[in-house]
């Protein structure tokens, strides 16, 4: 038995198929470049090899949220445009900037930090103005841009930083035709018009996720900034599957099953009880919980294909362990049980778990825990 084979659980992760979605995306993207969104350890599936993996298919940029993020990529000797856009005050922006890390800036508070770092390095820090066109979160508001704009100049002008881009981000890509795509279109058109009029020449402007990567060209601009398509994930089961799309799953969640014992009727099941055999039947406990990611919402729901069939999780998901109802099924402890992957073997996707949890595909992947090892295919 291979050293893989014998872990308690694994999480693969199919590069062939990161790189074929790449593809995908990059041949729907309009002619514009591609981020790869590796943050949060490339959505749980390792950010290293994940973002070399994008960068052999042709992503041009990585993106992550925090300054951190990305000077591990550098760390790891990533090369090639990086950006980070969570702001966080006091972060290692000086870091950033010696290692040539794009940094996004929402506010004045932002900008001042920056110039600070910059002018300590002695480079000229790359920026990138982030405009806040409807989704309420980070960004600056269109009250606020001449502020920005013009105090971005002033620095550029001093030779400080250069603003080498424009960006925003959609609240409601994911809800096919909702009215706030194309409203946060014009504002954002009205906020780079404004920049540009001022002198910002940025290198790229940019606004799509991964829902408008897949359904609004318009919103293509320079760059589209793809993460949960990448990995092969609908955006939404409103857009449709990842089939639809041309996308493979790349994670396949498996465990191997620890142990296979006979149960009389009526015995209660896991924590709390809520599940009681109602036959003599076989148990098979897989050796993961929700310490390892596995949604405790998911209790008697969650599917997992075990001996030739899918089955729902029996009671309660526990902190490392969960329990298969296999009815009158002989299994050897150490068979496997798949929770999510491609499907190719009849196994669940990510999308059915994301169901079975009440939440988004997004959580299933990013949640899966680091004792549960990522093995690169
Ligand atoms: N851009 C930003 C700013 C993000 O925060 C994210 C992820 O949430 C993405 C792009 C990628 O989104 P998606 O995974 O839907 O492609």
């Amino acid at each position: 038995m291979n050293e893989t084979a014998t872990l308690r659980a694994r999480a693969e992760i199919d590069l062939a198929a990161l790189r074929a979605n790449v593809r995908v995306l990059r041949a729907r993207a309009s002619g514009a470049q591609l981020m790869a969104v590796v943050k949060s350890d490339a959505y749980g599936h390792g950010a290293v090899p994940c973002a070399r993996a994008a960068q052999e298919a042709g992503a041009s940029w990585l993106g992550t949220a925090t300054p951190q993020e990305a000077l591990a990529l550098r760390a790891a000797g990533i090369r090639g445009r990086v950006m980070c856009w969570l702001w966080t005050p006091g972060g290692p922006w000086r870091e950033a900037v010696e290692a040539d890390i794009d940094v996004s800036v929402s506010g004045m508070w932002a900008l001042d930090e920056v110039v600070a770092a910059a002018t300590e390095a002695g480079i000229p820090a790359r920026i990138q103005l982030k405009a806040d066109t409807g989704l309420g979160r980070n960004g600056c508001q269109p009250a606020d841009w001449p502020e920005l704009v013009s105090a971005a100049r002033a620095a550029e002008e001093a030779g400080v930083l250069r603003v080498t881009g424009l960006w925003s981000h959609f609240a409601c890509a994911d809800e096919p035709g909702h009215p706030s795509i194309a409203a946060q279109l014009d504002v954002f058109r009205d906020m780079v018009a404004y920049a540009e009029k001022e002198g910002v020449r940025p290198e790229v402007r940019h606004i799509a996720n991964s829902p408008a990567t897949l359904t609004v060209p318009e919103s293509h601009f320079d760059l589209v900034r793809t993460g949960i398509a990448m990995y092969g994930i609908s955006p939404s089961p409103e857009l449709g599957t990842s089939a639809d799309f041309g996308l493979r799953p790349v994670m396949t969640l498996a465990a191997s099953v620890a142990l296979v014992k006979q149960v009389p009727p009526g015995h209660g099941i896991s924590y709390g009880h809520h599940y009681t055999t109602a036959a003599e039947t076989t148990l098979a406990l897989v050796p993961v919980g929700y310490a390892d990611g596995i949604p405790r919402h998911a209790s008697g729901r969650g599917p997992v294909l075990v001996g030739g069939a899918v089955r729902r999780i029996a009671g309660r998901v526990a902190m490392d362990q969960f329990v298969v109802d296999l009815g009158g099924e002989v299994l050897e402890a150490g068979a496997e049980a798949v929770l999510f992957g491609p499907g190719d073997r009849g196994e669940p996707s990510a999308e059915d778990w994301a169901r079975a949890a009440d939440t988004i595909a997004y959580e299933i992947v990013t949640r899966i825990g680091v004792r549960v090892p990522r093995v690169h295919l």
